[in-house]
């Protein structure tokens, strides 16, 4: 168990790594962020930070030996760094997190074998493969790269009039699966953190609306019938469990079928804490990043429970110029990443309002 005091290594500088450093603060631990841009968000509230790329094994060395325990903001951390870091200090999630999560192939296949339900998917590496995968599945259809996937990137939906060979090159010819065309009502998903001695605690299903791929808005509780909520906690508490997980980390899901009756699909898993575990900072006893600090850290959880009734919203690219007027809103709670150009497509902060019951 790490004692107040003790060093907590991040890798990746972005606003979860930022807030994984404040949560840490709070708890008089201390932080030193790796990361190779340098005006990475994470630098300006940790107590130390390394620029440095991340195969850079001098930097590497010095920084691992300056940490009590290793953990990350990002799932595609080089496996090399992983295995590098994972030899010297206690490194959680761990790697096998990454592997099995930095490839859509691994990690739904992985999915699968826990008698968990998933898209139908077929493995792709060739034109023949996925003329094959399309008779197979039907069309639409969503083909997507097997790794470096994040906010709609690296996929391209197969409709009716698409030759396989475009939508190939479209994704730069790279490894990929082609996934059945998912008519979902909802996209939801499960935050939940997991101990080194098997503790868990869930936080309740988040509902989640995208905007160009990127989320948007979530809210908390999902509508959903307690039989589905259940489903969907049972799936991410099996998956954590089969991955020996340590920390917090986020089931993203489909909610197919009647409203009355609906069935889950997950879709992904992201090792890490994630943008729809945001409204837990002041809409739950004991945020995500709290959570994921006291589960490396070999602490007992704090409590999940919710306080209300929540709407997190982000401020992405030129949202963010509205910030004086949610400042201006008493009850919202306005997070602001300390990034510099609001680019289009950018998280530059978020908003979280909390409603009675
Ligand atoms: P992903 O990169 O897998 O998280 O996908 C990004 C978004 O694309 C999801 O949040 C869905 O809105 C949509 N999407 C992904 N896979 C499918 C699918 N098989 N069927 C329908 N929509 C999908």
């Amino acid at each position: 168990m790490l004692q107040p005091g003790a060093t907590i290594g991040i890798l990746g500088g972005g606003q979860l790594g930022r807030m994984i450093a404040l949560a840490a603060a709070r708890y008089g631990l201390k932080t030193h962020v790796y990361a190779p841009d340098d005006d990475s968000p994470a630098f300006d509230v940790a107590t130390r930070h390394t620029l440095a790329r991340y195969g850079d094994q001098a930097a590497l060395s010095r920084f691992v030996a300056d940490v009590d325990v290793v953990t990350y903001e990002f799932e595609n951390v080089p496996a090399e760094t992983a295995s590098f870091l994972e030899l010297r200090r206690p490194l959680r999630p761990g790697a096998r997190a990454l592997t099995i999560t930095q490839d859509r192939l691994t990690e739904k296949s992985f999915v699968d074998g826990l008698g968990i339900a998933t898209a139908p998917f077929h493995a792709v590496s060739s034109e023949a493969s996925l003329e094959a995968a399309l008779n197979a599945l039907g069309r639409p259809a969503v083909l997507k790269t097997r790794r470096f996937g994040y906010d709609g990137k690296g996929q391209v939906l197969i409709g009716p009039n698409v030759e396989p060979r475009d939508a190939l090159a479209s994704i730069g010819r790279a490894p990929a699966i082609l996934e059945g065309y998912v008519n979902f009502s909802r996209e939801v998903s499960v935050v939940a953190a997991r101990t080194l001695d098997g503790g868990f605690a869930a936080y309740d299903v988040c509902e989640n609306s995208h905007r160009d791929h990127i989320l948007d808005v979530t809210r908390v509780p999902a509508q959903l019938t307690d039989h589905a909520a259940a489903k969907a906690l049972d799936a991410a508490r099996r998956i954590a469990e089969a991955l020996d997980y340590v920390g917090v980390l986020a089931v993203e899901m489909f909610v197919v079928g009647p409203d009355g009756d609906p069935d889950i699909l997950v879709n992904e898993i992201a090792p890490r804490v994630h943008n729809s575990g945001h409204w837990s900072i002041e809409g739950a006893a004991t945020s995500q990043f709290e959570q994921h600090v006291r589960a490396i850290c070999g602490w007992p959880l704090g409590d999940p429970s919710r306080l209300g009734r929540i709407e997190m919203m982000n401020l992405i690219g030129d949202d963010v110029g509205r910030w004086h007027t949610v400042a201006a809103e008493p009850s919202a709670h306005l997070h602001l990443y300390g990034k510099g150009k609001a680019r289009p497509g950018r998280k530059m902060g978020h908003v979280t309002r909390i409603f009675p019951r």
